[in-house]
């Protein structure tokens, strides 16, 4: 038994041979399963996709009810036998429906994770540690450089200058799906009570959160005529809002971006970012060595980011790894 007998990169994405099922191809296939709903992910146009509901709620939203000819949802830890391979989907941690596969066959399990993360999150649910032979990670944050500071101070950075501001807009870019929403939670869980503003390409998907229990309390569409009037309010946008015509009717905007890219000052600066805010919907260098190693994996495949450090990393902490050199992945999030 080879570790690639269950699992090989190809030009239409990851292909697990004995379940014949693609794991977030990039390109139309017979089967897809899909780890979350963010585009370089789940993708229009398969057959036949195994998700969670919610994601499969995500794709909707995104590409209509017929993104695909067939859906079937698993809920966290139900087994689905495809062939004599073992599929079950674990919470990832990374936004709502976020899930790592599990693929048991003949003794070997391999584990492949999509984007996570092991800070808490009440809009994604909890990453849980899977004991596995393979293990699949991303490596977006994949430098000794990232270490994401405490999500709430980084929130408060954000009240404080709110307070100290009173008569600006603060315009907070974050993307769409999964950031925009948990941004609006901790928003809440710091106090603030008010309404929270969003640009419109957040609405749909801010309302599929609420319709799925998530509490984020008012959120308001902007309403364009009356930007003007925004002075103090908080409003989130998609990041290419901020430097958009449609930015500048705010009352002296503070543009705020939320990501784990601010840790590199440089980076705020050239995108003209006056309040960087480190929150991160992936892990940092510390989680992912922590994560490879409470899975307990021999093997570990490095799908996108940062694959020569942590590759390197495994060698040196006596775990066998390889890049994956997958193309097309870390496009909408990690911008
Ligand atoms: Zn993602
Ligand atoms: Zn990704």
């Amino acid at each position: 038994m080879r570790p690639e007998d269950l699992l090989c990169p190809t030009p239409r994405g990851l292909y697990c041979p004995p379940a014949d099922v693609y794991i977030d191809p990039m390109q139309p296939v017979p089967r897809a399963l899909i780890t979350h709903g963010h585009s370089d992910h789940a993708r229009a146009g398969h057959d036949a996709v195994l998700a969670t509901p919610e994601t499969l709620g995500i794709m909707g939203v995104r590409y209509g009810d017929d993104f695909a000819r067939e859906r079937q949802a698993i809920g966290y830890g139900e087994v689905v036998m495809i062939n004599d391979v073992a599929i079950s989907f674990h919470p990832a941690g990374h936004v709502l429906g976020s899930a790592q596969i599990l693929f048991a066959w003949r003794g070997f399990r391999l584990v492949v994770s999509g984007d996570y993360k092991r800070l808490p999150d009440r809009t994604a649910g909890r990453f849980e540690p899977i004991r596995c032979n393979l293990f699949v990670t991303e490596a977006t944050f994949g430098l000794p450089v990232f270490r994401h500071p405490p999500t709430e101070l980084e929130i408060a950075k954000l009240l404080d200058s709110v307070a100290l501001f009173p008569e600006r807009a603060h315009l907070v870019g974050a993307y769409p799906l999964g950031k925009a929403q948990r941004l609006m939670a901790l928003i809440r869980d710091a106090g603030y009570d008010k309404p929270i503003h969003v640009h419109g390409a957040l609405v749909r998907l801010t309302d599929f959160y609420q319709a799925q229990g998530i509490d984020l309390g008012d959120v308001v569409p902007v309403d364009l005529d009356a930007r003007k009037t925004l002075g103090g309010a908080i409003v989130l946008c998609p990041p290419g809002a901020l430097q958009d015509v449609w930015s500048r009717k705010f009352p002296d905007p503070v543009s705020a971006f939320a990501s784990g890219w601010m840790r590199i000052r440089a980076r705020a600066k050239q995108k003209g970012v006056e309040l960087p805010l480190v929150v991160s919907d992936h892990a940092d260098w510390e989680d992912l060595g922590r994560t490879i190693r409470e899975t307990g994996a021999e093997e570990v495949g490095v799908t996108h980011g940062a694959e020569e450090a942590l590759v390197h990393w495994c060698e040196t902490q006596g775990i066998r790894a390889r890049p994956l050199r997958l193309v097309g992945y870390g496009d909408e999030e990690a911008v």
